[in-house]
C-alpha cells in the first residue's frame, strides 16, 4: 500500500504566502510514489485548487459539517468542499474536540457526510497525557473508533485514520516508532473486526513528525503515512517527509 503524507496546515496561511508554499513544495515532489495532500483553511481552498490542478498533490479540508444543507450559519457541507475539489478532510482533530466540544457521536456523523460526498475522511484519534499515563491510550483510542465504525457500517474501508497521542501535538515530543506501531496495531486489528478490507485502510502516525524522525516511524509495519502540522508549512521538511514515505512505500 502507498503511504500517504498529508498537511495539516491549521489556521495558517495568507494568499502570496500559500502560493509560495505551495510552488515550492510542487516544484520539490517531482514522481513522488507516495500520495500527498495539503489540508487548507476553508477561505484558500479556490486558491489551492487552482495552483494544485494537474498536479500529484492533492487537496485536502480540515473540517466538515456534519449536516447536508440548511440552517446551519456558519458550516460548510461536504458538497460544497466537493465543488472545490477536495478529496480528503481532516475529521475529529484534537483540536475540534478540545476547543469545539465534538463528541465522538459527531465526529462519526461527519465521517458519514464527508462519504456520502465522496470525499475521504482522516479520522483522527489519540489520547491525553493524564490518559496515557493512567493506562488507558488503548482503550481512548478503541472507544474513539468504535463510534465512528458502528455509524459507518460498510464503508468503513474507505476512511484513513490518524492516531495522533494529544501530547505529542505541536509539543516537539514524538511518540517513539514502538510506542506509535503499539497503538496502530491495536487500530488495525479493531478495523479488521469490522471489515474484510482491512489491509486498504491507511493508518497516519500524526505528533510532531518531522524530516528528522519521519523514516523511523514511517518504516513501523502498521504506519502507513503521517499527519504533519507544523512541518508542513515548511517546504523542505514537508519534502523530506515525502521523501521519507516514498522510500518506505
Ligand atoms: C496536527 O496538527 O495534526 C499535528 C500532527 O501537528 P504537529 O505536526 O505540529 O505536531
Amino acid at each position: 500500500m502507498k503511504k500517504f503524507i498529508a498537511g495539516n496546515w491549521k489556521m495558517n496561511g495568507a494568499l502570496a504566502a500559500n502560493e509560495t508554499l505551495v510552488k515550492a513544495i510542487l516544484a520539490g515532489i517531482g514522481a513522488a510514489s507516495c500520495d500527498a495532500a495539503v489540508c487548507v483553511p476553508a477561505p484558500y481552498l479556490a486558491q489551492m485548487q487552482g495552483l494544485l490542478a494537474g498536479s500529484n498533490l492533492s487537496l485536502g479540508a480540515q473540517d466538515v459539517s456534519a449536516h447536508d444543507a440548511g440552517a446551519f450559519t456558519g458550516e460548510v457541507s461536504a458538497v460544497m468542499l466537493r465543488e472545490f475539489g477536495v478529496r480528503h478532510v481532516i475529521v475529529g482533530h484534537s483540536e475540534r474536540r478540545q476547543y469545539h466540544e465534538e463528541t465522538d457521536t459527531v465526529v462519526a456523523e461527519k465521517v458519514r457526510a464527508a462519504l456520502a460526498a465522496d470525499i475521504t475522511p482522516i479520522v483522527c484519534v489519540g489520547e491525553s497525557l493524564a490518559q496515557r499515563e493512567s493506562g488507558s491510550t488503548e482503550e481512548v483510542v478503541k472507544r474513539q473508533l468504535a463510534v465512528v465504525i458502528q455509524a459507518n457500517g460498510l464503508r468503513i474501508s474507505e476512511i484513513i485514520i490518524a492516531y495522533e497521542p494529544l501530547w505529542a501535538i505541536g509539543t516537539g515530543k514524538t511518540a517513539s516508532p514502538e510506542q506509535a506501531q503499539q497503538v496502530h496495531a491495536v487500530l488495525r486489528n479493531q478495523i479488521k473486526a469490522a471489515t474484510e478490507h482491512a489491509a486498504r485502510v491507511r493508518i497516519l502516525y500524526g505528533g510532531s513528525m518531522n524530516a528528522v524522525n519521519a523514516a523511523q516511524l514511517l518504516a513501523q509495519p502498521d504506519i502507513d503515512g503521517g499527519l504533519i502540522g507544523g512541518a508542513s508549512l515548511k517546504p523542505a521538511d514537508f519534502l523530506s517527509i515525502i521523501s521519507a514515505a516514498s522510500v518506505a512505500a
